[in-house]
């Protein structure tokens, strides 16, 4: 079989609302570029009937849909993982479900691509979300920025597409808690940033909490950069080096002017800052300590329950004969 020039990746959760909507701008946009592609949907354990409608949608465009069911939810950058493993395009493109990234930016980034980028990132022009969404992801894109080296002026995006060569070794990394769009600028050679439209969500609602967004960012920071612990290093040493002058002076005042007594809540001050810092301190050691944790049980990453796919192309990779089946992928 052909690789298509171009793949689409789409994680789904919970979306049926603004499905039907996404199929009818997505595939017109598409059609219209005159160039094979390729559509992968991930369903990433919706409890709704996201699976059923796409399972609809295979079947009336069989020929260039892919369908990757999980068997439960993994989150949607492990969905995007797995819609890679599934990816056979010379260009890759990744989506949001919701209809917040147009599908009719695509071009704009296939021709990027094809001027020779291999990573194409994207800044949103006019973002549409409420205003304490854009000021706390402007904070803390700026944070990040600064502790990873990674530079992404608008990482919430997920409007991005990277060449074949990025989706080959994104496949070979086995990360558990990732944030794609930094994994595959680790890996660019060329990058570039253009600007994209934004749009309200269609229908439904967000699916990240504000708890679920604290956590991502806690992933892209320690996933990508050990500064947070460099910088627990320094302070560290700084709190030492104030506390043997503190010490010295202390010592000093004892013989010359006498023991003291006063002072004392000014103490419980410092005291409790220092349990603060460290409290603190051992909280980041957490948080890399449990990435290790996760990455050496070695458990597979997410379960494929069923792959949807036209068996002409499959048939031509592992099974001789056949119509429409599915085929459970299971433990990888
Ligand atoms: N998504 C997913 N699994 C999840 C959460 C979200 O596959 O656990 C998908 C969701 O269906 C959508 C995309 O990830 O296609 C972005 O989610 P959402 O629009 O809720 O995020 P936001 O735009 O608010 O950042
Ligand atoms: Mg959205």
């Amino acid at each position: 079989m052909n690789r298509p020039q171009l793949s689409v990746v789409i994680p789904v959760y919970n979306e049926e609302a603004g499905l039907a909507a996404l199929f009818a701008r997505l595939y017109p946009a598409l059609d219209q570029m005159e160039l094979s592609y390729e559509v992968v949907f991930v369903n990433d354990g919706s409890r709704d009937r996201s699976a059923a409608i796409l399972g609809e949608q295979f079947r009336a465009r069989p020929d260039v849909t892919r369908v990757v069911l999980f068997n439960g939810n993994y989150g949607q950058h492990m969905a995007i993982l797995a819609g890679f493993e599934q990816t056979r395009g010379e260009i890759v493109v990744t989506l949001d479900a919701d209809l917040q990234n147009p599908p009719e930016e695509i071009p704009n980034l296939v021709d990027k691509i094809r001027a020779g980028h291999d990573y194409v990132g994207t800044i949103r022009r006019n973002r549409r979300d409420s205003w304490f969404r854009r000021n706390a992801s402007r904070m803390m894109n700026r944070l990040r920025e600064r502790i990873t080296h990674i530079q992404m002026t608008d990482q919430g995006c997920m409007l991005r597409a990277y060449s074949r060569q990025i989706i080959d070794t994104i496949n070979q990394c086995r990360e558990i808690n990732t944030f794609i769009p930094a994994l595959a600028y680790t890996f660019a050679q060329n990058p570039v940033e253009i600007e994209v439209a934004h749009e309200e969500r269609f229908a439904g609602e967000s699916k990240y909490s504000l708890y679920s967004l604290i956590r991502l960012n806690f992933d892209l920071v320690t996933g990508f950069s050990v500064v947070p612990l460099q910088w627990l290093a320094a302070i560290g040493m700084g709190l030492s080096f104030v506390s043997a002058g503190l010490f010295v002076l202390l010592m000093v005042r004892r013989f010359v002017l006498g023991a003291e007594v006063q002072g004392v809540f000014t103490l419980f001050a410092i005291t409790f800052f220092l349990l603060g810092v460290i409290l603190f301190g051992i909280g980041i050691l957490g948080e890399y300590i449990g990435r290790i944790y996760q990455q050496v049980r070695q458990r597979p990453r997410f379960l494929v329950q069923a792959i949807l796919e036209d068996d002409a192309e499959s048939a031509a990779r592992e099974h001789p004969a056949g119509t429409l089946e599915r085929h459970a992928a299971g433990r990888r």
